[in-house]
């Protein structure tokens, strides 16, 4: 595996370092602070073609996973929020609208999406079904050759401002279907954001749908649970990506912050205790951007990498979750204070042990690969 950088990938990681340094870092804070829906960054990101970067280069795509995977990186690294908004219309809000959309419907919705200027979803979770999406009851029956969906969706990023909703419903007994519901639609309505510890600004809320009519259905009949299967392994290792950032982020504060601090007459980081947790911290990073890479590099060469990015994913997740809390333990009182960052990445890492497949989970998903 040759894991060194081209020249397009290291122009991406660029391109997106800087804006996540001058763009995001600087109102991330204020994001989680007062939690909103981030507008005008949303707006850039689609300018800057972050949205389209995944698709074929007829939609201004082309960039490989890795390309795509630093850029998640930077901007997870200055907002989880941001980074948890970006992916979900990168990813899960468009996936089915490209894999199954018609021509007309990627020119009316896909293409707009993906320039920023409409915001999309994925509603699969309900109160009763979470890890279990199988146990569904949100259902979608045809009446005059409109399909109509009956029932509520839980946890669903952006769908406060949402203009687009990817509906999994049941069309059978064992059938999950996909449809597409679009703001306005008589019977679909947006509850409240639901309030939470971390990646505030990535609003969450429930969709109630009450015989709301379908613009159409993505993809044959049943085609829900394959086309889930098929993403599934993207959805872990982006997930992973955007862990890796943030404990990359918590790591390069503590780290700056350790060689500045003075205790006992010298700087923390020369202390055995404190340079004990930066070498696991760094070693464990390291560790984990090693199995993204893997699971990438699978999927690069069109190989098969569920189990892998199922392992990146389950890794990159708690290594993040115990960096940020290692990071927070060398800063101590400052760690503690809402005026530095590092009670903010404590608090917005938790998302990814749960976003892509709880750790329990996953580790179920991997044993039956180990004996298979
Ligand atoms: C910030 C945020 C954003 C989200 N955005 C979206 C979104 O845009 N769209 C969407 O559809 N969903 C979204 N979700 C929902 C998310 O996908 C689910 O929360 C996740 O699938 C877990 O479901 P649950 O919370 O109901 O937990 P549960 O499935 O109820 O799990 C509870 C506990 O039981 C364990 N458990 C469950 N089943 C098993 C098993 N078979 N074996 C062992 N342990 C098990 C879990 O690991 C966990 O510890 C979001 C969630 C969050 C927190």
């Amino acid at each position: 595996m040759d894991f060194s950088l081209t020249e397009t990938q290291r122009a991406v990681r660029q391109t997106f370092k800087d804006f996540a340094e001058r763009e995001v870092r600087p109102v991330a804070a204020d994001l989680d602070r007062n939690p909103r829906f981030p507008t005008d960054l949303f707006a850039r990101l689609g300018h800057l073609g972050f949205f389209g970067m995944r698709y074929p280069e007829p939609l201004g795509g082309g960039a490989d996973i890795f390309a795509y995977l630093l850029a998640v990186e930077e901007l997870a690294r200055a907002s989880l929020s941001v980074a948890a908004v970006a992916t979900m219309q990168s990813l899960m809000g468009t996936y089915f609208l490209h894999r199954f959309g018609d021509e007309r419907l990627k020119r009316r919705v896909l293409a707009p999406a993906l320039a920023g200027d409409l915001v999309a979803t994925i509603c699969m979770t309900e109160p009763n079904a979470g890890s279990d999406l199988l146990a569904m009851t949100t259902k979608a029956a045809e009446r005059d050759g409109t399909w109509h969906l009956d029932g509520q969706k839980t946890w669903i990023t952006s769908a406060p401002v949402a203009d687009v909703f990817t509906v999994l419903a049941r069309t059978g007994d064992k059938e999950l279907s996909v449809f597409l519901v679009e703001r306005g639609a008589p019977g679909l309505s947006v509850g409240r954001a639901i309030e939470k510890m971390g990646v505030r600004a990535a609003l969450t809320s429930e969709v109630f749908l009450d015989s709301a009519p379908a613009s159409c259905m993505l993809g044959p009949r049943g085609a829900g649970t394959e086309g889930l299967r098929e993403v599934l392994a993207e959805i872990r290792l982006v997930t992973a990506t955007l862990a890796l950032g943030a404990g990359q982020a918590a790591f390069d504060d503590s780290l700056a912050y350790a060689k500045q601090r003075m205790q006992f007459g010298k700087p923390i980081a020369s202390i055995g205790a404190i340079q004990a947790h930066l070498a696991e911290m760094a070693t464990r990073l390291a560790a984990a951007r090693q199995l993204i890479n893997w699971a990438a590099w699978r999927s690069h060469q069109g190989e098969e990498n569920a189990d892998q990015a199922a392992m990146a994913k389950l890794f990159a997740s708690e290594v993040a979750t115990e960096v940020c809390d290692r990071a927070a333990r060398i800063m101590a009182s400052y760690g503690y204070a809402s005026e530095y960052p590092i009670e903010r990445y404590l608090r917005d890492v938790r998302f990814t042990l749960i976003g892509g497949g709880t750790s329990e989970v996953l580790a179920i998903n991997i044993a039956r690969g180990l004996t298979r």
